[in-house]
């Protein structure tokens, strides 16, 4: 490699340092939980995705176990190969079951599934309408297909009815309208009732993302469409957040349009099957979940007595009901000053700023999980007022 491309990269990263951007990771000795071991400190974790607490979950780690026994380690081969065990068309059928859904694919993660979905699907004569916070998969995926790209202001329906106008003016043959199901910066829910009527108005497909959704949004988990009480035409979701944490995506939807994707996605076809302990786990996930009123429960009391407790303090929070609870700071550096004063009271938190959310509305994302107890919920109270005191956070 030569110097001078050395020392360009280097000043790259030098410059993202300047302006505050650099981003660090901690390294958690131990499994993933509430509270976990970072550098030989116990500290209260608000920032993960392990919405029911089942990263640890002994029933998930003997699944794990026993699909290594009866079908190895790894499957060193595509689906398509020899990569397809009957575990992997199990779970397929058992997603498709819990979803609603004719059938499913299975994807290495949804960024995959997102990456995969667009381009076999929709060509140059159709439209794909994308909600303006949209997961950064799912604006990756549109560029990786020849349709005509609308965008609609978050969660605007006055704005996706213009979106929807322009499409039809265009001649597009057929139109896609996708959205997350959560919005992950905001704890937001997409209006999925008024998305589905319009895009039924105009003959267009709907495609919900439910990444921050499925197995603990709505009935029995089902996320947020069952949520809403509407029907979507494609789901894509993880097994890397409530579902486990492990890793592995889907898309889930009509059965021809899953018999096109096996034949056509490219990172299904182009990429290593899952690991029979994750297609394993990720089983024993979801009939855990399906059963798992008693935590989702959990977690929504979490949330609100969180978000309570948050406001009672004098935060200015994002208003919501989701276990995603954004403290807004504004500034960047102050953003990065608070998480360093909760950090060093014992509490793990991610402060977010441009560009992964807008300038000026830098923030601390804390996130619930039904593993959370009282005590923990108490502890992280104080530390936010103290920490909210010490940096002028708080008045
Ligand atoms: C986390 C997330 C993804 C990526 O999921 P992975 O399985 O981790 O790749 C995609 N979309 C949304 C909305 C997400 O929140």
């Amino acid at each position: 490699m030569t110097q001078a491309f050395l020392t360009h990269i280097s000043a790259t990263l030098r410059a993202l340092d300047a302006e505050g951007l650099m981003k660090h990771e901690r390294a958690i000795q131990g499994p993933q939980a509430a509270r976990v071991l970072v550098g030989g400190r116990q500290m209260l974790n608000l920032c993960s995705n392990n919405y029911l607490g089942l990263a640890d979950d002994p029933r998930l780690i003997a699944a794990a176990k026993a699909a290594m026994d009866s079908h190895g380690y790894g499957m060193a081969s595509v689906r398509f190969i020899c990569g397809t065990q009957d575990l992997h068309q199990m779970l397929e059928r058992r997603l498709a079951a819990f979803l609603g859904t004719d059938d499913a694919l299975l994807f290495a993660a949804c960024f995959d599934a997102n990456g995969a979905v667009f381009e076999p699907l929709l060509g140059e004569e159709d439209a794909v309408i994308s909600d303006s916070l949209n997961h950064a998969s799912i604006i990756d995926g549109i560029r990786l297909c020849k349709a005509r790209r609308f965008r609609f202001a978050n969660t605007d329906m006055d704005d996706l009815h213009r979106q929807l106008q322009s499409a039809r003016d265009g001649g597009a043959r057929f139109i896609l309208v996708v959205s997350d199901g959560v919005f992950s910066m905001d704890g937001s829910f997409a209006n999925l009732a008024d998305l589905t009527r319009l895009a039924a108005d105009f003959g267009a497909l709907t495609m919900v993302d439910d990444c921050h959704a499925t197995g603990f949004i709505g009935p029995q988990g089902r996320g947020t469409a069952a949520r809403a009480g509407v029907k979507v035409d494609l789901m894509t979701g993880t097994f890397g957040k409530a579902l486990g944490g492990a890793l592995g995506g889907y898309v889930a939807g009509p059965q021809a349009v899953i018999d096109l994707l096996r034949q056509r996605a490219r990172p299904y076809l182009f990429s290593n099957a899952l690991p029979p302990a994750v297609v394993g786990a990720a089983l024993a996930a979801l009939e855990v979940v399906e059963g798992a009123d008693d935590l989702r429960a959990q977690l929504a009391s979490n949330a609100a007595y969180w978000r309570a407790g948050l406001q009672g303090l004098g935060f200015d929070l994002l208003p919501g009901s989701h276990p995603i609870v954004p403290v807004m700071i504004g500034d960047a550096p102050l953003a990065q000053t608070f998480a360093k004063a909760l950090d060093a009271r014992g509490v793990m938190v991610s402060a977010f700023f441009f560009p992964v959310v807008p300038r000026g509305q830098a923030r601390i994302r804390t996130q619930m999980t039904a593993a959370l107890t009282r005590e923990d919920l108490d502890f992280g109270l104080a530390a936010f007022a103290a920490a909210g005191r010490e940096t002028g956070v708080l008045a």
